[in-house]
């Protein structure tokens, strides 16, 4: 039997539909949204927007500033540094990793370690927030420390910015990724990467870089930047570029500040509400925690696909399974973007609590309410 979807009105051609029929990005229309996002994440270099996920810069980034010959630092707090890894490897880089235990951020003492080890390094990656392990990794030192080996700085903001203050220029990173759909609460399907004058000059002079290719970072240079941006290349999806407009004006309206203090005060509730539940956290060090999402162990012998499927039930919500090492061990509460607010955090945590609470689990309900309520009254969002 097959569905079909249905609009709510009948099709009629000729008319225009508000999803179907919009006019094509114009180069203007471009131009001010990159323009917006540079704001956002504090950097007078090039900011582009692209159309696509931000897994596509990430992979552009190793295209185009790797190669065989070069070697790169790559710092793995989660499964998203092995694939960062993985694509630097797979573009001829040879990659050295500084791999942590997964609950904790790296430490600098382990970065200029590897630096002694490893001195023909040119390039080191990080990840800021790992929404996956709810860790944040020490953006601010390792910028200072990369700077003082003069090496380039890739870093993936994709789910940080928005949750974690970010900004690019003082930090001195020189090539930052960030997709919409985390932190900024914004669409997945469009994404932004800033270049510095230092990146774009490797990413022109690198033999081996990409060309003629979609992760072509030279080619988007060539034909956008250095055009005086007056020409759009190929066709940006206007219906995820419009949706990104509309995060950058909510993001405007907030203020960063208040956003970045939104998603603090979420991670703080949280982490006070699961406690109080009577749970041990996935990231014990508060200072640890980033502030996008707040994994949490589950009680021994509690089944989490359970869990989950009481939250959903009961509570009307989505909780997130653990993924990679934390599959089984633990559920995420991912309190970012529009869910950084204190009625989403108190019904992720009392309907967590309801659920531990049937499938056998000890739990302080009322503590936990009470701590989120506390948490919120001693802040200003
Ligand atoms: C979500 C995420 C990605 C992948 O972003 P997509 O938009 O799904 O391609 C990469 N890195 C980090 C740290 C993320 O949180």
């Amino acid at each position: 039997m097959s569905t079909r979807v249905r609009s709510a009105a009948p099709l009629a051609w000729g008319m225009p539909h508000p999803l179907l029929d919009l006019p094509l990005v114009s180069a203007g229309e471009l131009v001010a949204l990159e323009d917006r996002a540079a704001t956002l994440i504090g950097t007078q270099s090039d900011t582009l927007v692209l159309g696509a996920e931000a897994s596509l810069p990430l992979e552009a980034v190793t295209a185009s500033l790797g190669g065989p010959g070069l070697e790169w630092l790559n710092i793995v707090t989660s499964p998203y540094g092995h694939v960062f890894a993985d694509l630097l490897g797979g573009h001829g880089t040879v990659v050295h990793n500084v791999v942590t235990p997964n609950d904790r951020p790296v430490r600098i003492e382990e970065i200029s370690a590897a630096l002694a080890e490893h001195p023909q390094v040119t390039a080191l990656a990080i990840v800021h927030a790992e929404s996956l392990t709810g860790v944040v990794n020490p953006l601010s030192d390792a910028c200072a420390l990369a700077r003082e080996h003069g090496l380039l700085t890739v870093v993936d903001a994709v789910a940080s910015a928005g949750a974690e203050p970010i900004d690019v220029d003082s930090l001195g990173i020189d090539v930052c990724v960030i997709g919409p759909q985390k932190g900024w609460g914004g669409p997945p399907g469009a994404s932004v990467i800033s270049i510095s004058e230092t990146a774009w000059r490797l990413i022109t002079a690198n033999p081996n870089g990409a060309r003629g290719s979609l992760l072509s970072l030279a080619d988007i240079k060539e034909r956008w930047i250095d055009t005086g941006r007056a020409r759009v290349m190929g066709t940006p999806p206007p219906l995820e570029l419009a949706a990104l407009g509309a995060a950058f004006s909510r993001l405007e309206d907030e203020g960063i500040e208040n956003v970045v203090e939104r998603h603090r005060t979420a991670a703080t509730a949280a982490r006070a509400g699961l406690q109080a539940l009577g749970l041990r956290l996935w990231v014990g060090n508060e200072r640890d925690a980033c502030a996008v999402a707040t994994p949490v162990r589950l009680p021994a012998g509690i089944d989490s696909a359970r869990v989950l499927m009481r939250v959903r039930e009961q509570a009307r919500l989505e909780l997130t399974p653990g993924t990679g090492d934390l599959a089984g061990l633990a559920v995420r509460i991912d309190h970012m973007g529009a869910r950084a607010c204190l009625p989403f955090v108190m019904a992720a945590i009392t309907g967590l609590g309801v659920a531990l609470g049937e499938l056998g689990a000890r739990v302080d309900i009322s503590a936990a309410a009470d701590a989120v309520a506390a948490a919120y009254a001693t802040s200003s969002t």
